[in-house]
């Protein structure tokens, strides 16, 4: 198991205190693991000013084929990856071996692609004698903060555009989820130059925080909490860093007394609880109209009460437990609070799912209001609210009626229908009749709260570089 920091090129262990590395399926220790100093932050952050000076030079050519290396690297030690990120993270072997690690190499290729074909306005003569054009160049020196829910394709969906754009990086993937970025950490330093990546771990009130307060970083890319995004604007206003956050959502499910029943039914089996619901697009807020929301609720409370998540071969499980303790209590006291409620019922689930173990039933909340905290908060674990809607109600409006803002959907089998919802929803996206789905070449982030910038896509490379106009006066 790799469990040394990468600082230029140098592997060494960190010096601080040690953070208990535990596996949510058993609560077991896996390893302590020390985190970085300030002295070794600081040692990171400029051999990523030191490497700037070439990789920011390269070509695109260069870069794509570092990607392409990379890529390669994750893909020939998939199967090691895959269990070292179930191990810490509690997800079944299949889930990450069949969605997520052939999602990740997709991701490094996209961007070895995209790197090579940024566009911009035609270089001309927007004023006679001086011809203008566009540059899009590097940043600097990037501090990129992952969380733990998805750490190697957080990794991923950070470092490619960031180092495909010409950036030099410094990453610290969650304290509680480090083990697969080190293990990254090892083959990135085979494949770039000496400090383009650096990999420090640590929690975020010390090493995080360090990291975004830190004078020579010049652009800070966070998926987290709202309230940390908020810290991050906080340091960033102090010597004007460029922001890139991702922070959380809530999304919204309406479904139209038309929609075809069983497809909603599956796709809220499945979009609602995948990796145990700790995903910021869940499908968790489900609106039913009045006439198929009696059946929507038997149908999903039977369906949900079929999700395989503890037992013993593994390769049977569709869901795994929560991250931490910490987290399934969080989880449990939402759901507690919500079956306080007179209106409200639990229709299936609503307790902790074992004995060791981080583990939480998928439960269904149905009878919530727009008003109830379980409608209103991220919950991130295996919980959905089905709130009923009548002809009468504008669920578009109380879709919108959130300090969230990442994904949403709309089911229906009227088109039209479906297309005036998704052109009133405030969403940074809208699925029509599915959920969840995302690809490399789309953009995926928010507006409101759920923060901005974009993951995936030109677009992110398009967040990873500023815009240079040059000009040359010619007579
Ligand atoms: P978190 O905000 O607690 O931690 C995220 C990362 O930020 C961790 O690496 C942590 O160490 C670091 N951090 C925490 N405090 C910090 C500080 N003061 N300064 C610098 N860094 C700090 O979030 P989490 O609990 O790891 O992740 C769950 C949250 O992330 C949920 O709210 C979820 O919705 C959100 N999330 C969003 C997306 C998205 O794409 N929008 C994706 C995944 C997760």
């Amino acid at each position: 198991m790799d469990t040394q920091l990468l600082i230029g090129s140098r592997f060494e262990a960190g010096t601080e205190a040690e953070e208990h590395i535990l596996n949510p399926r058993t609560g077991a220790g896996i390893i302590d693991l020390a985190e970085a100093s300030h002295a070794q932050i600081d040692a990171a952050v400029d051999a990523a000013e030191r490497a700037f000076v070439g990789w920011s030079q390269t070509t695109p050519a260069e870069r794509s084929n570092a990607l392409l290396k990379i890529a390669d690297a994750i893909e020939k030690e998939a199967d090691e990856f895959a269990a070292l990120e179930a191990l810490n993270c509690g997800k079944p072997i299949n889930a990450v071996k069949n969605d997520e690690l052939p999602a990740i190499i997709d991701c490094w290729r996209f961007f070895a692609g995209a790197v090579r074909n940024l566009h911009a306005p035609a270089a001309g003569e927007y004023l006679p004698g001086h011809t203008s054009m566009i540059r899009r160049d590097p940043i600097g020196i990037v501090g990129s903060i992952a969380p733990w829910n998805y750490p190697l394709m957080m990794m991923a969906w950070k470092l490619a555009p960031a180092i495909g754009g010409g950036n030099t990086v410094v990453f610290k993937p969650s304290e509680q989820t480090p083990l697969t970025a080190l293990k990254l950490a090892r083959l990135i330093a085979d494949i770039l130059p000496e400090g383009v990546v650096n990999v420090i771990t640590g929690r975020g009130e010390t090493v995080g925080n360090a990291l975004i307060n830190h004078p020579k970083v010049g652009m800070v890319s966070i998926t987290g909490d709202i309230a940390t995004g908020k810290k991050v604007l906080a340091a960033a206003a102090k010597t004007v860093k460029r922001t890139h956050l991702e922070l959380g959502g809530k999304a919204p499910v309406i479904v139209y007394g038309d929609a075809d029943l069983e497809a909603v039914v599956n796709g809220i089996r499945t979009f609602g609880y995948y990796n145990a619901g700790q995903d910021c697009t869940a499908a968790c807020r489900i609106y039913a109209e009045a006439g198929i929301y009696e059946k929507l609720v038997a149908d999903l409370t039977s369906a949900v009460s079929t999700i395989r998540y503890n037992l013993d071969d593994d390769t049977e499980n569709e869901i795994g437990p929560l991250i931490s303790r910490r987290q399934r209590d969080r989880v449990a006291s939402f759901v507690e609070r919500a079956a306080d409620q007179k209106h409200i019922e639990i229709t299936t689930g609503g307790r902790t799912g074992s004995d060791e173990g981080f583990f939480f039933q998928p439960t269904v909340v149905a009878g919530a209001t727009q008003e109830d905290e379980i409608v209103r908060r991220e919950v991130f674990g295996p919980v959905v609210s089905v709130t009923r809607f009548t002809g009468k109600d504008d669920a578009v409006a109380w879709a919108n009626d959130s300090d969230y803002g990442l994904a949403s959907s709309v089911w229906t089998k009227d088109i039209s229908k479906a297309m005036r919802a998704a052109s009133r929803l405030q969403y940074g996206c809208t699925w029509i009749n599915t959920h969840f789905m995302l690809t490399n070449e789309m953009p995926h982030g928010g507006i409101k709260q759920s923060g901005y910038g974009k993951d995936m896509s030109v677009y992110a490379l398009e967040d990873y570089t500023a815009v240079r106009h040059i000009m040359i006066n010619h007579g």
